[in-house]
């Protein structure tokens, strides 16, 4: 019986099995082909992951190669004056050549850090205009960029920026970046504030990133680890300013304000300025004691960002601030309410907040005019709270030391990400070229407008 059954049955089942595996091999093939078939825009299963692939293949705008600036002997001819669009971002040699280049041509006095990076790169400076002469007292605004590696386009922007602003002062014309115009006459007013500028703030880092895509952050000292996300420290949490934030912050906020773990993107080093690189740029603003001003250039968000980071502004309350360690366990809660109950806000004077607020208002405004991108101005806190950042320290020099000339103090998230690349601070040829422009306006209101607010003290040489 059960030979039987088993001989009868036998057939039936095989072709059962055959027939089965057919029909899904069948559905199978109709899948892939129907995946294949579909167009890439469309939302959904396969695609997106297909999407994710060819996303995953674009390093946006190629980095220059070679030297267009020729050692330092071709000058630099930025987009406000002299030049359309530019296919190509600077490497690092070439932020260099062009810097140097800028200052034999224009003649105006550099400077080189007194610290070496990691790798053995140094720190270079310029300054230009002032109405006083060329001592440390002439200059009262301070713009530093490419702290953060892969924020790619941001020394470019700060170099570009500075030779528009020579060029249209030499020649007697103005700048235009995209809708945005300046005439002669505000070229020579932005000039008499006097710049300090560090186009280069982490070469390390970003020499790094522009030759392995990584998307790096970091600088590259390897004091902390030595291989992959372990190596280097995030420049723009190292500064002194609530920097051990373990015990300067509320806990229910510490882990997002910066990071003790080595491999972290916003590890915060093993000391305050134990970094060559935030050494360097404290070193400008103890150097070149009027400093008024102080923009650090970022990207991306559309952000203008204006003091404090570190929690909800408030005016009323003198010593509720970061020098007060009554209130560590509740520092970065932004929910609270500031002298109701546990609340705390940080003190900013009023007319401080208002000249703070009112800078960075034209600036935005200026940078959404430039290529019709709206950019927000907000208190740095609203993004995400933090320490250790180069704003924040700037801007709170004058409370830890009444010495010390007030900073007003921001960072410019430029540009709005390139969605087509898995490393969104890699711009596209086209995302560069308009952020170059928003940086060119940022910079020049800034200017402007710290000549309507007031530089402070008038400076003698
Ligand atoms: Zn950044």
């Amino acid at each position: 019986m059960s030979n039987n059954t088993s001989f009868s049955k036998q057939p039936q089942l095989s072709y059962l099995l055959n027939f089965i595996m057919k029909f899904l091999s069948i559905l199978a093939l109709v899948a892939v082909a129907k995946a294949c078939l579909l167009p890439e825009e469309r939302d959904g299963g396969h695609l997106v992951k297909r999407k994710s692939y060819w996303r995953r293949q674009s390093n946006g705008a190629p980095i220059g190669t070679g030297d267009r600036f020729s050692g330092g002997t071709i000058v630099p001819q930025g987009l406000g004056t002299q030049t359309t669009s530019f296919s190509t971002i600077l490497s690092v040699a070439e932020v260099s050549s062009g810097f140097e280049a800028l200052a034999s041509s224009y003649d105006f006095p550099t400077f080189t850090a007194p610290y070496t990076t990691f790798e053995g790169r140094t720190i270079y400076g310029g300054t230009v205009g002032g109405s006083a002469g060329t001592c440390v007292n002439a200059y009262r605004a301070y713009f530093n960029a490419n702290i953060h590696a892969r924020e790619r386009g941001s020394a470019d922007g700060l170099l570009y920026f500075i030779s528009d602003l020579l060029y249209a002062n030499k020649n007697g014309v103005g700048i235009r970046y995209g809708s945005k115009s300046y005439t002669n006459a505000q070229v020579k007013t932005a000039l008499t504030v006097g710049i300090v500028f560090v186009p280069m703030s982490n070469p390390d880092g970003t020499n790094y990133d522009q030759t392995s895509n990584s998307c790096w952050r970091k600088n590259r000292n390897t004091k902390s680890g030595s291989s992959g996300a372990s190596v280097g420290v995030d420049l723009n949490r190292n500064f002194d300013f609530v920097w051990d934030f373990t015990t300067k912050f509320a806990s229910s906020v510490a882990s997002s304000v910066a990071s003790t773990n080595p491999s972290s993107e916003t590890y915060h080093g093993t000391a305050v300025f134990s970094e060559p690189e935030t050494k360097a740029i404290k070193w400008v603003l103890d150097t070149y004691p009027m400093i008024r001003y102080f923009i650090d250039l970022h990207s991306y968000t559309g952000d203008v960002l204006y003091s404090w980071g570190s929690d909800e502004n408030q005016s009323k309350y003198a010593y509720m601030n970061f020098l007060n360690s009554t209130y560590n366990s509740v520092r970065g809660i932004l929910s609270d309410t500031p002298g109701s109950g546990s609340g705390y806000g940080e003190y900013s004077p009023t007319q401080e907040l208002a000249d703070n607020k009112a800078v960075g208002v034209r600036i935005g405004a200026a940078m959404s005019a430039a290529a019709g991108r709206t950019y927000t101005v907000t208190p740095a806190a609203n993004l995400y709270p933090t320490s250790g950042a180069s704003d924040d320290y700037s801007y709170s020099r004058h409370f830890a030391n009444t010495a010390l000339n007030l900073v007003h103090s921001y960072t410019i998230e430029f540009g709005f990400g390139n969605s087509a690349s898995s490393c969104p601070f890699y711009p596209t040829v086209a995302q560069y070229n308009t952020n170059l422009q928003e940086i060119g306006a940022a910079y020049m209101e800034t200017l402007l407008a710290a000549v309507d607010t007031g530089l402070g003290d008038a400076v003698t040489c």
